[in-house]
This record gives structure tokens, sequence and C-alpha cells, in this order.
């Protein structure tokens, strides 16, 4: 049977390639450029081993030139060229890539080649009215002009170029209400694009700039002379070429990667770290990252957006791929450059793509022994990390229900009360003495008041030491944690922190027992505020804490507050009361006496003192000074 060819309605077809593919009108510049740079790159390639193409590669450029009154933007370069049929195929023909079939026949290393799909040159039609191309093809000496303006189709016709290469003439659009173009025949919008997507395209993007200078002085001006200006034009070159990525590290000045962070990412500070890597094989990508020294303004907040500049072969596809960085990365500034990404017709979006995938898996892996190492060999530099990013490392170990907390528990730092500075988890834990169970904490908001917490008191005492966490996020990131290394994270505010011996612990029940009566009118007078009251191990000179029980820590429930939704979650506290403190006889006292007026109030107001030394608020606040001047007097 005979297989009929498909028909294409290309009027149609043409207006929908100019109309919806591209989000971004500004990009035809890039897709323009990056079509002469690929010319440039086949005659490059042809000088290699044909002694006649008698061009210097520091002759060859690509011209932008804007003609403000006539509304023309004309990218010249001195490449290849094309032939009339050329012209025909390449341009006349939708999604024919003259240069992905270069490409193919010549599959050499060092040709970095950017078309593929064929559509690119057609994005010019999104901000000109009207397109000439001007060229001669190198070998030939005849040169053409197509032109067109747009679906109705184009004419070819002979015309009268002198040099090899080709010209783009854009007769841009004028500006309406809802669309602008002014931009593209301005040569400030003009370079900032060029700046923008085609910074490191590899042959120089000239253009001419307007400048301004001192006019030289007359030979008779007098004292009064003031200095004039006159504006020039000057042929400047826009682009930087090289990438500093594609540079050996060794080669490059820290001032040098400083300078273009700075620029790059609008930071006054230079970063804290600098992280350049590449793979080749499997993957080949170059990537500079940077770790800034601060956190932006907007970074805990939802404007900021994570992600790093993806790029291939030298051109911009997208200024920040999220997807490049987890969430708890999201810090990270950079660049990610790779030649092989399987990128969709708008070269705007990458398709699902797992070369985008091993890439991300291998930054991360990088990132984090980066911070790994800078944690342990410059220690103060890494403080000054973790206290700008510090919380998303937290959150990272927190969310998602903590699957990436195995990954990240060695990032954390947190202030010791016995070293009196900040260690790791892992320090910690090396430097427990024999028998000690848990990694103990104390949460709250600042760290003098929780080095004189009374259970503070206790598990220093034991020679333990404590970790002081000033963050709200620090408790919910260590009870997503868990265990490290096999030791379980214990708040001193909870439970049973396993500092007395059985003997102890069966002494301090006995004597719970004998005053359960006494606790049961102190629970009473407490009128729920409580859970429970118990004699505590906890305590060495203060006569009571609270502690809780229970998933829900006091300090937790501090937090909660402050989120909606959470408002309402509560800790079950519970009152310990330090058996060997004198307050405790004075209450067993009164309760003998049948004294319950006086259980009552001093129960009361043992537990506000408990609330104040945790940082919590009293609930009746004039009450509680009441009672205390009526002790007074
Ligand atoms: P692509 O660049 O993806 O191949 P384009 O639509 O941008 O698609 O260009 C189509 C073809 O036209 C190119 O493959 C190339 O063969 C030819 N072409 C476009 N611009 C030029 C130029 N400045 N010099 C030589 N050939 C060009
Ligand atoms: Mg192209």
């Amino acid at each position: 049977m005979r297989v009929k060819q498909f028909k294409a309605e290309s009027k149609k077809l043409l207006d929908l390639m100019i109309n919806s593919i591209y989000t971004n009108k500004e990009i035809f510049l890039r897709e323009l450029i990056s079509n002469a740079s690929d010319a440039i790159d086949k005659l490059h390639f042809k000088g290699l081993t044909d002694e006649s193409v008698g061009i210097k590669d520091s002759d060859f450029r690509i011209l932008i030139t804007i003609d403000k009154e006539n509304r023309t933007l004309t990218v010249s370069d001195n490449g290849i060229g094309m032939t009339k049929d050329e012209l025909e195929n390449n341009l006349g023909t939708i999604a024919k890539s003259g240069s992905l079939d270069f490409k193919n026949e010549n599959k050499d290393d060092s040709i970095d080649i950017i078309g593929q799909f064929g559509v690119g040159f057609y994005s010019a039609f999104m901000v000109a009215s009207d397109v000439t191309v001007i060229s001669r093809a190198f070998g030939s000496d005849e040169s053409y002009k197509w032109e067109s303006k747009g679906a109705e189709g184009y004419t070819i016709e002979p015309a009268d170029k002198a040099e090899v290469g080709t010209d783009i003439i854009l007769k841009i659009k004028e500006d309406t209400e809802n669309d602008k173009y002014d931009a593209y025949i301005d040569e400030y919008g003009v370079s900032d694009i060029i700046k923008k997507y085609s910074d490191y395209v590899r042959y120089p993007i000239k253009m001419e700039r307007t400048k301004s200078r001192v006019k030289p002085r007359p030979e008779n001006a007098g004292d009064d002379y003031k200095d004039e200006y006159e504006s020039y034009k000057e042929l400047e070159t826009i682009n930087s070429m090289v990438p500093l990525w594609k540079r050996k590290k060794s080669e490059v000045k820290e001032e040098e990667y400083n300078d273009f962070y700075k620029s790059t990412f609008y930071d006054y500070e230079a970063p804290l770290k600098v992280i350049s890597t590449s793979s080749e094989g499997m993957i080949n990508y170059n990537a500079l990252m940077f770790i800034p020294s601060h956190a932006p303004f907007d970074f805990y907040s939802k404007e900021y957006k994570k992600g790093l500049a993806l790029y291939t072969s030298g051109v911009m596809i997208m200024e920040k791929c999220a997807d490049l960085i987890p969430d708890y990365f999201g810090f990270v500034r950079g660049i990610v450059d790779s030649s092989d990404l399987s990128l969709n017709i708008s070269r705007e979006i990458l398709q699902q793509d797992h070369q985008l995938k091993a890439i991300s898996k291998n930054l991360e892996k990088k990132i984090k022994n980066e911070l790994l190492a800078l944690k342990d060999n410059d220690r103060e530099k890494y403080e000054k990390f973790f206290k700008a990013f510090g919380r998303i490392i937290k959150f990272g170990v927190y969310s998602d229900y903590g699957m990436n907390k195995e990954k990240l528990q060695d990032l954390l730092i947190f202030y010791s009360a016995s070293q009196k500075k900040m260690i790791s988890l892992d320090e910690y834990v090396t430097s427990m003495p024999e028998g000690q169970k848990y990694i103990y904490f104390a949460a709250g908001d600042n760290i003098d008041r929780l080095s004189k917490l009374p259970a503070s008191d206790s598990v220093l005492g034991h020679g333990y030491d404590l970790l002081l966490c000033t963050e709200d996020i620090d408790e919910f990131c260590l009870q997503m944690l868990r265990v490290y290394k096999e030791k379980e994270f214990k708040n001193i505010n909870t439970g049973d922190l396993g500092l007395e011996t059985e003997k102890e612990k069966e002494e301090l029940k006995e004597e719970t027992d004998k005053s359960k009566d006494l606790f049961d009118e102190m629970k009473k007078a407490l009128n729920g505020k409580v859970a429970d009251i118990r004699l505590s191990s906890r305590l060495k000179e203060h006569p009571v804490c609270l502690s809780s029980e229970g998933p829900v820590s006091i300090e937790m429930e501090k937090v909660l507050k402050n989120m909606p939704g959470s408002e309402n979650v509560k800790s079950n506290k519970v009152l310990e009361i330090n058996a060997s403190h004198d307050i405790y006889k004075t209450l067993k006292d009164a309760f003998s006496e049948g004294n319950n007026e006086k259980v009552a109030k001093y129960s009361l107001l043992l537990y506000n003192q408990a609330l104040l030394i945790e940082g919590l608020p009293i609930e009746d606040p004039v009450e509680y000074a009441k009672a205390v001047c009526e002790l007074m007097k």
C-alpha cells in the first residue's frame, strides 16, 4: 500500500511557532545569536582542514547594529553563510535544522553546535514585522536576499554582499498598548538581553555603544573655561565569552570568583565558599556554585526562589532551575552548564530529564561534602554559615517526615553547655562518658536561661554535657531525629532522665507514695493545671520545676501557640518537688496540721514560680504578686 505523506498547513504551523512556543519575546535575540555562533563554528571547523578559508579565529565576530530611526536591529556574522538552496531549505522549511545535520555529519568533540530543532529562527517574527536575511556562503561568489513578513511566505532574490557571512535584518514592530518592542532598538535594552542569555557565547558579540568624553580644551581657553562633554560611538564587546566555570580552578583567582558572584547574584559581600565542580563521561557538566555569606533579605519568605542558572553550550536556558537543588540547600547560588540535556523545542523548559536528575544528585552530594569539610577545617566559617542557613538545614531534617534526616544530621551544630561553644552531634557523642545513655538537650529562647534551668544543674552535675537549643525549630528537628549513633535525644524537662541509681529511684518512689495525700490535696488546689505532682531527682537547689509527659514538651507548646491551627496543643505538665528542700517539709507540716488553706496557697505560689523559671507567663500575675506580698508581711 502506498503511504501518503502528511500535509502541513505551513501558514498555520508558522503561526503556531511564532506565537505559542516561547513565553518570553526577548529570547529571539538569543536564538539569532546562537545561529550566528553556529555559523561561525562551522566555518572555523572548515578552516581546520581547508586553507582557503583564510580567516583568523580572532577575526570571527557577531555584530549587532541598531538603527533607531528605521527601527531595525541587525545581527551579522562572518560565519559560513547560506547558498540559495540553503536559504530555501533551512529558512523556508519549518523544523529543518541545517545545524543538526552538520553536527551529525561531523562527529567531533570540538564542535559545540547549539541549534537542533530548526525553529529558533522564526522567533524573530515575534518582534519583527519584516525579516530580511542577506547571505553569502563560503566558497560561493553569489549572494542572496531572503525576505519574509511572516506567515504569508518569503521571497529570494540575488543580492550584493561582498563578504562571506549572514546579515539578519529585523524591522522591529511598533509599540502597542500591550506589547512593548522599543527595548529591541535601544542600546541598553539590547545589551542587557545579550548579557542575560548570550554572555558566554564563545565569539565576541560587538555593538556600538554611545559614550561620553571631555572635549579637548581649546588653546585660547580662559580661567573660567568649564569642561565640555561630547558623545561618541565606540564598538564594544558585550559578552564575557569564556565562562569562569570552564576555566581550570587553579587558573582562576579568588577575586575573579568573588567579583563574578557579586555581579551575577547582586550581593555586596563575597561568598563564604566557592564550589567548582565538573563531570565527564556518563553525564557532562560544569558547575560553579556559591554559598553566600549571609541570607538574602527575602530568604525566609515565600518570595525567595531557589535554583541554579542552567546553561547549555554556553547559552542560558533557565535563570533559576529549581530541580537542580534540594530545598534544604536552597541557599546555594550558581550555574550549571551541560551540553547534553534533552531540551524541549522552545529550549525554555526541559523534558522530564534523567540527566538533570543525575546532575542534581551529584551536586547535592558535592555541596554536602564541601559543607562537612568546612565544618571540620574552618569552624569559624562554618558557624557563620550555620547562623545564616542552619535553620533551613534543620527544617530539612524535620520536613518530609524525616526522609532526609540521615543525610543532614552531621551538618547540625548546637551550643554545648559544658564546652561553651557550638559542637556537632558527633562531637557530643564522642565525648560522652561511659554509662551516659542519652544526648541531653534543653530547648528555649536563650542560652543564659537554659543553662540555669534546675534540670541543667543536675545533668551537668553528673558530668554530662547538655545541648542548649534556642531556635524554635530545634526541638522538632531533634524529635524527628530521635536517635543519633544509637543514642536517644532527651529533653531535660521531660520524663525520666536516667540519672539516678535504682536505689535512689526506689527511695523517691517510696517517699512519693508516703506523700500521696498531700499531693492529691495540692492537685485539687491547682485545679487541672498539672497532670501530676511528684518528687524529683531533677532538682538540686530549686524547690520545684515543671516537666512534661508525652510527645509535646513545654517548649513545643510555646512554639505551637504561635502557629495557626495548633494554638490549643498543650503539654502534660508535671510539677516536680525537691524532696530535700525545706519547702517540702513546710508543705508536709502544713498538711499534717490540717491547714489545707496554706497548702493550697503555697501550691499556687510554687506552680507560678515553676512557670516563671520555664519562661512561661503566669496566668494571674496580680494574684501572684499579692500572694508574695502577703508572705513578706
Ligand atoms: P536550529 O538553529 O535549531 O537549527 P533555526 O531555525 O534557528 O534552527 O535555524 C535553522 C537553520 O538555518 C540552521 O540550522 C542553519 O542551518 C540555518 N541558519 C540560521 N541562521 C544562520 C546563519 N546566521 N548562518 C548560517 N546558517 C544559518
Ligand atoms: Mg537556531
